[in-house]
């Protein structure tokens, strides 16, 4: 037998529709105003879910406004070269979606004519598209009734409903996803799903909930317990792992020498500078301790350091003036500044790029 409390039944019909006169009210006056809030464009939402999986709301809009001027439809996107699209993506992080959102692209215009499917299956068939992101898109643009479950959402509703279990796991999830569907309205499934999000976002917050404004308040069961903080229960978290590197800044001729991540691996297909990991630094697979084959550099003086965080890794490099041999192996390359705008750069070279810049 199981020792965890069992979880709460699911509301039943006239709870259901008190908790959802009350947010939607909330929503009409509360809501922040967010480009993507001002259209029903599926492919402009699906790329704004795209990105708000993967940093704050402040960063996406920039980012957002970028990518829809450079790839204006799906069919743009579909016929981007990849490097393009990895450029553009450039700073957001886990470029496995980047990649995915171009595969989709494609598959959208190969199977459904270049606008992406109302229909859950053929959505939830394309590359990247899952639950959470079929639900986003198939309720905001099209008001179909998906049901929509991300952090914010497990988190709203697991503490009104007072629900056991640690954070994103299993039996938790498949209980905020049964409740998500319970609650879901005939009508403005979109405008629900972003509410529900939008509760967690700016009211039912992680750490400082700020009960005290909340439309559910009354009903809500972690409010009542007085310690609302405590649901759900955190999960178990990953260490964060420190990296030392360094770096070769190598320059000729107005060029840099930069080399391609390889495939298959993390950040696959990026640019970044020759980089090694510290001899005092922590094993990984994600930099080698020996410089790249056939580069034999002579080195010079340290010129700078950068930190950046990428998952479960803060990463600090050190930036060391350095000769190399005249001829470099690839997958090095001597790129001209010129031509860097467009080449998808890793976090880190992007940041030592943006402080050494153009000699
Ligand atoms: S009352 Fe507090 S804990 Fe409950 S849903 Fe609202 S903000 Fe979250």
């Amino acid at each position: 037998m199981s020792d965890s409390p069992p979880f709460p039944a699911l509301p039943k019909k006239d709870r259901g529709a008190r908790l959802r006169r009350s947010l939607l009210a909330w929503y009409q006056t509360q809501r922040r105003d967010l480009p993507w809030r001002r259209t029903r464009d599926p492919y402009a939402i699906w790329i704004s879910e795209a990105m708000l999986q993967q940093t704050r709301v402040a960063t996406v809009i920039d980012y957002w406004r970028r990518f829809l001027t450079v790839f204006p439809s799906i069919a743009d996107l579909a016929a981007a070269d990849e490097d393009a699209v990895l450029a553009a993506w450039s700073g957001l992080g886990y470029y496995r979606r980047a990649r995915s959102l171009h595969a989709a692209a494609q598959a959208i215009v190969e199977r459904h004519g270049g606008r992406f499917p109302a229909n859950r299956e053929q959505a939830l068939a394309l590359p990247g598209v899952g639950e959470y992101t079929a639900g986003a898109v198939l309720s905001i643009a099209y008001d179909m009734p998906e049901a929509l479950v991300d952090g914010n959402v497990e988190r709203v509703l697991a503490r009104v409903l007072g629900a056991p279990g640690a954070a994103g796991s299993g039996p938790l999830k498949r209980f905020v996803w049964a409740v998500a569907h319970e609650l879901m309205p005939e009508d403005d499934a979109g405008l629900w799903n972003q509410a529900l999000m939008e509760l967690g976002a700016l009211v039912c917050t992680p750490t400082q909930p700020r009960c005290s404004d909340c439309p559910w308040k009354r009903s809500c069961a972690a409010w009542a317990s007085g310690s609302p903080t405590d649901i759900p229960a955190p999960k178990t978290r990953r260490a964060t792992q420190r990296l030392d590197l360094q770096g070769l800044w190598v320059v000729r001729e107005g060029r840099v020498v930069l080399m391609q991540r390889p495939e298959g691996g993390a950040m696959a297909g990026m640019w970044e500078l020759p980089t090694r990991r510290s001899e005092e630094s922590l094993p990984s697979t994600l930099w080698s301790a020996a410089w790249p084959a056939g580069l034999r550099p002579r080195l010079g003086a340290p010129l700078m350091e950068a930190q950046h965080a990428i998952t479960h890794h803060r990463i600090r490099i050190q930036v060391l003036e350095a000769r190399v041999a005249a001829r470099i192996p690839s997958p090095a390359y001597e790129w001209d500044f010129a031509n860097l705008e467009g080449l998808p750069l890793t976090g880190i070279t992007k940041k030592v790029l943006a402080q050494l810049g153009r000699p």
